[in-house]
């Protein structure tokens, strides 16, 4: 799943403008869902932003933001305005991506946006989940669902508010790291990479942490989010999660590149928790079982 600083990247790359390859800029002709499921809202009317151009992207969480605000000229200067909001949720297998075919039946498209100058966005999903999905906003979009209940971006949270946070949920920290509404952006990979940099177990009890141990972990979540994004800025595209650096997410029973122990895992239906017993949990391996007194 695409994570923080793969949208970030994304939205960097369409943000470009149209005579560099990417959107902003580009005059809206149409917007078409594609499949039933791709269109969470009724009102507006995603026709309202058709013949405004697309004033930027950007992201908020996970969240992608196609901003198209009406603008007025006067006194010299332009306003924007009433702006109609495309949020893009990209869940597990989705892609926003330029649609060169334009085919009437694009495979996995889910839906498109089409450009007075020919080119459109494609938003695709691979596999069967069709949970990806588009919400159309006017006003302001970060006050609305889905994005008002989103917890601080993790590349911004400070110290303090990422302390504050972790006291609020008291829950374990691969939960809390993967659940959008106390900090937003991570997933589960960087919930692993993060863990792991920061030398804690990922079934620590947040509301248990100490001074040391948030501090660790507010900067790990910097670092790893800023290699991630290093990363991801290099590629001409979306990275596949396979591409991705890591040092313990899916490198069960591979030696840790800091410590040589083994990497374990904890696994689950849909994902697992990787971890490094030296570095993370004293030398303790969990057992493999969410109920066991051993996971702590
Ligand atoms: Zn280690």
């Amino acid at each position: 799943m695409p994570e923080l600083p793969e949208v970030q990247a994304h939205v960097e790359r369409l943000s470009r403008p149209v005579d560099d390859g990417g959107f902003a800029g580009a005059v809206l002709g149409g917007f078409r869902p594609i499949t039933f499921t791709a269109l969470k809202t009724a009102l507006p009317d995603p026709s309202e932003a058709v013949g405004r151009p697309l004033r930027t992207v950007d992201r908020r969480g996970k969240f992608l933001l196609l901003r198209f605000p009406s603008e007025r000229a006067g006194d010299g200067a332009v306003t924007e305005e009433d702006p109609i909001t495309f949020v893009v949720h990209l869940m597990q297998g989705g892609r926003l991506v330029p649609d060169e075919s334009q085919s009437a039946k694009p495979r996995n498209g889910v839906a498109r946006w089409s450009f007075d100058d020919g080119t459109a966005l494609l938003l695709t999903e691979a596999g069967k989940e069709r949970k990806a999905g588009v919400w159309v906003l006017a006003g302001d979009p970060l006050t609305q669902s889905p994005l008002s209940d989103l917890g601080i971006d993790a590349d911004v949270v400070t110290r303090d508010q990422l302390a504050t946070a972790l006291d609020a949920k008291g829950t374990r920290l691969h939960t809390f790291l993967r659940d959008q509404h106390g900090i937003a952006g991570i997933g589960r990979m960087l919930a692993n990479e993060i863990c792991h940099r920061a030398r804690l177990s990922p079934f620590a009890a947040t509301n248990k942490l100490d001074g040391d141990q948030v501090d660790r972990l507010h900067a790990a979540i910097a670092g790893c989010i800023a290699d991630a994004l290093a990363f991801e800025r290099g590629m001409e595209r979306m990275s596949k999660s396979a591409e991705r650096p890591g040092n313990v997410h899916h490198h069960k029973s591979d030696p840790c590149p800091t410590c040589g122990d083994t990497v374990r895992a904890v696994e689950y239906n849909a994902y697992e928790v990787d971890y490094c017993p030296t570095c993370q949990t004293g030398g303790k391996v969990l057992a493999d079982n969410t109920t066991s007194k051993f996971l702590k």
